[in-house]
Parts: C-alpha cells; structure tokens; sequence
C-alpha cells in the first residue's frame, strides 16, 4: 500500500521499523535525523506534500551479491557483498565500502543514510551510498585479501563508474585493498577510468592527503567548536579510541596543533600513553605489522600501559575523539566523560555516540560534533580527487589541506548558523541534519518526483 503522503514524522518512523525489520542501526540512525527535522517541515511546507522525507528513507537502489573466493589451503568461502544507492540527487553515489564480520545489510543502510547528509554538507557534488561485505581480514594473507576483492568487484563492476557510484574504503578497506579492487576493475572493463573508485594510492590517481582526511578534519571540527566557546585546542588532553586510518591521523594532527592525545584502542583493549600517543610507534605496529594496540604498551615503555577490555573513556580528558565504531560511546561513558570534565566530543567514527549518550553530553553543555559533520573531511578530499582525476591533474598537499580546511570551516558555520536560525544555538546535531536535509530536500524538489 502506498503510504500517506502527508504521514507526520512518528507515522515515518513506524513505517521505517516495519518496512525493515532487523535492522536496528538504520532504525537509530533515521531516527536520529527525523526527530530533528520537525521545526524544518513546520517552516518550509512545500517540503511535507511530495512525500520528500518518505522517499530520502528508501534507498534507490540495494544491491546483494554471493562473493565466493579460495583461501591460501584452497579451501571456498562464501561472504555476502552489498552496495545501497541511496541517494543520487545531489550527485553520483558516493561512500565507502566496510569489510568486516559484523557488515549486514541495517548496517550499510545506517551508514548509506548517513551519507547522504554528510556528503551534502560538503557543499561537493555528491549522493549518498555505501557498501561492504561480511568478510573478515583479520588474519587473512594478501592474496586471500587480493581474491576476496577481485571476486567482490567480479560483481560490483556492473553497479558503479565514474557518473554512477564511487565507492571507497571505509573499516577493513584501505589502500592496499582499493588497489586489489581498481585492478580487477580495470581488468574486467578495459577502462582506466580513476574516477571510479577514490582513496588509490597517490602515485596512480590518488589525492595526497585523502588518508589523513578524516582524521585531520574531525580535528579542525572539533577546535571550530572549542573556538566558538573561546577556547582553544592547543595544550588540551585528548581520549581517542581505535587504531585505524581515522585514529592514526587524529592523534597526528592533535600533535601538530599542541594537543596532547593520551589514548588509543582495538577491539582487545586499550592504551594510556601520559606522554602522548608516539605516532611511530603506533604506524609501525599498525600499517606496518598490522598488529595489535598491546604491543604498543610492550615496546614503548614506563610512559604506556595497556588496560585489557577496558574503554578509553575512563581517561579523563578535556576533548574525546570517537573514532573506531558505531556505539562505542554509551550513556555510562558519556557520564564519565562529563564527571572528569569533558569540554567537546568531536565523532571520528560513524555513530559512535548512542542516542541517550549524546542526549546526556549535550544536556550538560558539552560541544558535540556529529560525525556526519565532523568526520566529513574524507569523503570531501575523496570528491577532490575526483575532481583531480576528471582533469587529470594532481594536486600538490599543501593545496589539498588548504582545500579540506576551507570545507571544515565551512561545514561548521553552516552547522552553526543553521542551529541558529532554527533556535537551537549550539545544537550541531540540529544544524547538520537540518542544513544537509536542506539542500538534498530542494534538489530533490526540482527534480521531481
Ligand atoms: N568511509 C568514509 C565515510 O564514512 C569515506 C567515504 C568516501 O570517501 O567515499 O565518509
């Protein structure tokens, strides 16, 4: 049955759960963005009548394909591959892909939805999509990860291009497995065609400073927000969790701004470091030995120890930078938080914050950057080189980081501004959704239905 097209939002919200059921993380993350945008449809009617927010909640299209491959004992697995297109009004599809065991389809919705918003607060030219596969790499040889991605593009190929859907990494894919994946495309298509996939390595269509995007820009957010309160970033403490590209280049640039990061996780445990998280010893374990957090604490010394199951949250600590994975940070950690006195959480990762933990930081005054405004500076450098590739250029670091600093700042007055106008000062959660429904809602819009 068609649904009414003057539904109210809680209507929406039952048909979300209905229509999809299991699918828990996409029911919090629409959830999330619907309970924020009821001053917006209040203000702006034309937006209530052609069914906008019924259809931004369907994805245009979800793709589900078996991805069988051979281990190095010649032993077949079966995983399961997925690509949601979920909204291409403001662009090709755009989002990275995630392989890990815990990848089912809620989880690619949630992440896809995501996307959308954040992708169009960049202000770039680009929709929302996302996909992924269930396949674990931990452990796994490179040429079981080579198979694995050459059998996940075997199937993916038909679905993307350079104007139809661009996907990139995301948890588990890096550029070791991006080049796998653009190799078997290329093979496949007779094309070399860059501007299929983003995060390639620099020497052969990457973007230079793509890897520290994320990283480097939830850092930028987090001091926008700590700036608009009069503070600054420089000589505060700061908790960041995981390991990851995100991590990594969180800790880095926190450095650079005279920040001190004192913390860093895996799925084990996690690390205290009081003089500061040594970012080469941390890349040596990681990028080079893709090892485990533990091992830091081993070769590091008096300064480090490392804290078995434990959550970095207990640190105390002025900023904390989630940046690992989606409800890492719950109601019990954002007491914590706010009992040692933290100022601003700036998301790294997507969703780390439940819904009663960002309730709860936000009632006690603390900054909080949603991340699909904070963390928005990956996939806007991923658009940059986009843009580099369809002009077949290359641009120089400097020029990029110039570029992702201008996107941050933007994407934070927006943000403000926008909370603002709709009287909630302060309110980054209202602002990012609000200004990112905006613009995809007028595009749609114009497009028709
Ligand atoms: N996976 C990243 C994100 O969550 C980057 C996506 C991209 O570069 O396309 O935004």
């Amino acid at each position: 049955s068609r649904p009414d097209p003057k539904m109210s939002l809680d209507q929406i919200r039952a048909e979300i759960e209905r229509r999809n059921p299991a699918e828990p993380e996409f029911h919090q993350a629409a959830r999330e963005v619907l309970e924020t945008l009821a001053p917006v449809l209040a203000a702006r009617p034309e937006y209530a009548d052609p069914g906008l927010v019924e259809r931004l909640i369907e994805p245009e299209r979800q793709i589900i394909f078996r991805v069988p491959w051979t281990d190095d004992n010649g032993r077949v697995h079966v995983n399961r591959g997925f690509r949601v297109e979920f909204n291409s009004a403001l662009g090709p599809y755009k989002g990275g892909l995630r392989f890990h065991p815990s990848v089912n389809l809620g989880i690619i919705k949630f992440l896809g939805f995501e996307q959308i918003f954040k992708n169009a607060l960049t202000g770039l030219g680009i929709g929302g999509g996302k996909g992924g596969s269930d396949f674990d790499p931990q452990g796994r040889s490179d040429a079981e990860v080579m198979r694995f991605c050459q059998s996940f593009m075997t199937e993916l190929y038909r679905h993307i291009g350079e104007y139809t859907d661009i996907p990139a990494g995301d948890i588990g894919v890096g550029a070791r497995e991006i080049g796998y994946l653009f190799g078997q495309y290329r093979r496949i298509t007779n094309r070399w065609e860059g501007g299929v996939l983003t995060g390639k390595a620099a020497g052969w269509g990457g973007s230079l400073i793509r890897p520290e995007a994320t990283g480097y820009g939830n850092v930028l957010f987090a001091e926008a927000m700590l700036r608009a309160r009069g503070e600054e970033l420089a000589g505060q403490t700061a908790v960041v969790s995981g390991s990851g590209n995100v991590a990594i280049y969180t800790i880095q640039k926190l450095t650079a701004l005279g920040a001190t990061p004192v913390t860093c996780s895996d799925s084990g445990g996690y690390v205290v470091d009081e003089k500061g998280i040594d970012l080469d010893l941390l890349r040596q374990i990681k990028e080079v030995e893709r090892g485990r957090v533990s091992t830091y604490a081993e070769r590091r010394g008096a300064s480090a120890r490392y804290v078995p199951g434990g959550r970095v949250w207990e640190v105390p600590a002025d900023v904390a930078l989630p940046s690992a994975t989606q409800n890492e940070l719950n109601a019990d950690d954002a007491a914590t938080l706010i009992r040692n006195g933290v100022k601003a959480v700036s998301e790294g990762a997507n969703m780390p914050t439940t819904p009663d933990a960002v309730d709860l930081l936000q009632q006690a005054g603390v900054a909080f950057g949603p991340g699909k405004a904070a963390n928005a500076g990956g996939v806007a450098v991923s658009a940059l080189e986009m843009t580099q590739n369809a002009s077949r250029m290359a641009w120089k670091a400097d020029h990029v980081e110039a570029e992702l600093a201008r996107i941050m700042t933007d994407i934070h007055t927006t943000c403000a501004e926008t909370a603002e106008r709709y009287g909630v000062p302060g309110d980054y959660v209202a602002g990012a959704n609000i200004a990112g429904f905006e613009r995809v809602a007028d595009a749609m819009l114009a497009q028709g239905i």
